[in-house]
């Protein structure tokens, strides 16, 4: 049977233990049918860990969990001073332990060590900082009634018991994103980790412990998506469910909760961002950001600057700035410091990007960088290659698709209007980048582009005080800011007679 701990050893060294069982009410215990999944280490393709996969039981098990905690010890009978200590506590354990958590997250996913604490676990620290100082800056307000002695005023109240399904392309910041807002609003929360990524979810829950949640705030369920996923977005006592990852999924989440009880549904999707660059761009820093914005995160970003489009004066000096970039990011090893380009997350995606490469070549684009050797002692890592396709069309498969990989798709314009025809010829709506010195094109191309976030002269800058979010196939509602918090509260009017 599962063992109720596992240690792991990381690269460097460090031993890592970790709970292995379901988190309910600040207790592991093995899944109710004994259920496990394992996870390989996608830098050498060999077994790292088993963990219990639960199944509707255990969802039951922990709604039941979250709703009396929701009744008794938070919501309405906790106070925003107690909620934004206990995150506060969180952020500040997770800190301490900041290194151990990048190297599971790092073995779990295959991101660098560096990039995970540097930037998912600084992120995330400060996500739960940000949100601990709006827990008690939520406020409704007072609207006068004209006819007799007559107020109306408004509540902001928690919504609730929240089921969170999250992905596995940033583990760590993924929960932070959800579970701060939540619970600083007095929400309780049950959250699936995916079935990839199911280890630094455990270590956070763990912490969660010290931190001082009340049993029952704070419910992890690891398992399946057909199992966990959709026993959650058809549960009738979750008021809520908020949910990243694919926009098929997301369809599929919002009809579940559509025919069970109408829960609340928030959906960060998919999506196939554009990167526009201009003739009059300093070429230089377009190539640099260009080439984070897909390589970044082995280009597993749901807002990944996938589709290069370049005016067509300036394509050949662009696309050689890019190759060279590309060329110059090291692949191999992610706890090498010196790593930008790690494996991908598992064998599925590995498999499914370089299906895609291998389309992009069947379907006449011309690829232009050279391919990578995978590096020496990890043929058996998930590596893919990092690519760029020039002469791309739209219909093409790769121009069309989301890829979730280090594969980027060049194509030109000639002037501004075909530049917004084409970065918005997507059903997609989450990112995209302009790249022009002329500020009033900037202006016009940043508004005309249909996308929840466009970035001017930069790419991916994201803060935790900035809404961030989809329009069209790439979902709605906001996470960060103020309107990330307002997610996870409902309004209550009160008419008063005095
Ligand atoms: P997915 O959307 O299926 O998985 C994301 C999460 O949803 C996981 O926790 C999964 O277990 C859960 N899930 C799956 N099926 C479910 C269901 N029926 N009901 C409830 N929850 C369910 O993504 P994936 O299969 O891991 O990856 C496939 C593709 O999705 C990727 O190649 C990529 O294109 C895209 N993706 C996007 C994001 C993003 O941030 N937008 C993240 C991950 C994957």
């Amino acid at each position: 049977d599962l063992p109720p701990r596992v240690q792991l050893t990381a690269p460097s060294g460090r031993k890592i233990h970790l709970p292995t069982g379901i988190f309910i009410d600040n207790t592991f215990s093995p899944a109710a049918e004994h259920g496990s999944i394992t996870t390989p280490n996608p830098t050498t393709g060999k077994h790292l860990a088993r963990v219990s996969a639960g199944t509707k039981l255990d969802v039951d098990r922990a709604v039941i969990a979250a709703r009396k905690a929701f009744e008794t010890t938070w919501g309405r009978n906790s106070t925003p001073g107690r909620r934004s200590a206990a995150l506060l506590k969180w952020a500040e354990l997770i800190e301490n332990n900041i290194q151990e958590l990048a190297e599971l997250e790092s073995l779990d996913n295959g991101k660098p060590v560096w990039a995970a604490r540097d930037v998912d676990i600084v992120d995330s620290v400060a996500c739960l900082r940000y949100y601990a100082g709006l827990a008690d800056k939520i406020e409704g307000r007072t609207i006068e009634q004209v006819e007799g002695k007559k107020l109306a005023f408004t509540r902001s109240e928690a919504i609730g018991v929240c089921g969170q399904i999250i992905p596995w392309n940033y583990p760590i910041q993924m929960f932070a994103w959800k579970v701060a807002p939540a619970l600083a609003a007095g929400n309780t929360v049950v959250i699936k980790p995916a079935e990839q990524t199911p280890l630094s979810a455990l270590r956070l829950a763990e912490l969660s412990i010290e931190a001082g949640f009340p049993p029952g705030v704070i419910n992890v369920v690891n398992g399946l998506g057909s199992t966990v996923g959709e026993s959650i977005s058809s549960h009738m006592d979750i008021d809520k469910v908020a949910f990243t990852g694919s926009t098929v999924t997301g369809k599929r989440i919002m009809t579940s909760a559509a025919s069970s009880n109408l829960k609340k549904v928030s959906l960060e999707l998919g999506g196939k961002s554009a990167v526009v660059v201009f003739e009059s761009a300093d070429l230089k820093q377009a190539a640099n950001w260009a080439s984070m914005a897909i390589l970044f995160n082995q280009g597993q970003d749901c807002c990944a600057g996938s589709r290069l489009l370049v005016q067509r004066s300036v394509h050949d000096e662009l696309v050689a700035m890019m190759v060279e970039n590309f060329e110059a990011h090291k692949m191999g090893d992610p706890s090498d410091v010196k790593t930008f380009q790690g494996p991908l997350v598992s064998k599925a995606q590995q498999e499914k990007v370089l299906g895609f490469i291998q389309s992009g070549l069947d379907q006449g684009a011309k690829r232009v960088t050279r391919e990578r050797r995978v590096p020496e002692g990890l043929e058996d890592g998930y590596f893919v290659s990092p690519t760029i396709f020039t002469e791309c069309e739209p219909g093409m498969t790769i121009v069309d698709e989301e890829i979730f990989g280090p594969v980027l798709t060049v194509q030109t314009f000639e002037d501004e209007a075909e530049a917004i025809f084409k970065a918005n010829d997507t059903i997609y709506g989450l990112g995209a980048g302009v790249f022009s010195s002329d500020a009033s094109q900037c202006m016009r191309v940043t508004q005309a582009i249909k996308a929840g976030t466009v970035w001017c002269n930069n790419y991916m800058a994201l803060s935790n005080a900035v809404p961030f979010g989809g329009m069209k196939q790439s979902g709605f509602g906001r996470e960060l800011g103020i309107e990330g918090i307002k997610e996870y509260t409902q309004t209550k009017a009160i008419h008063w007679n005095y």
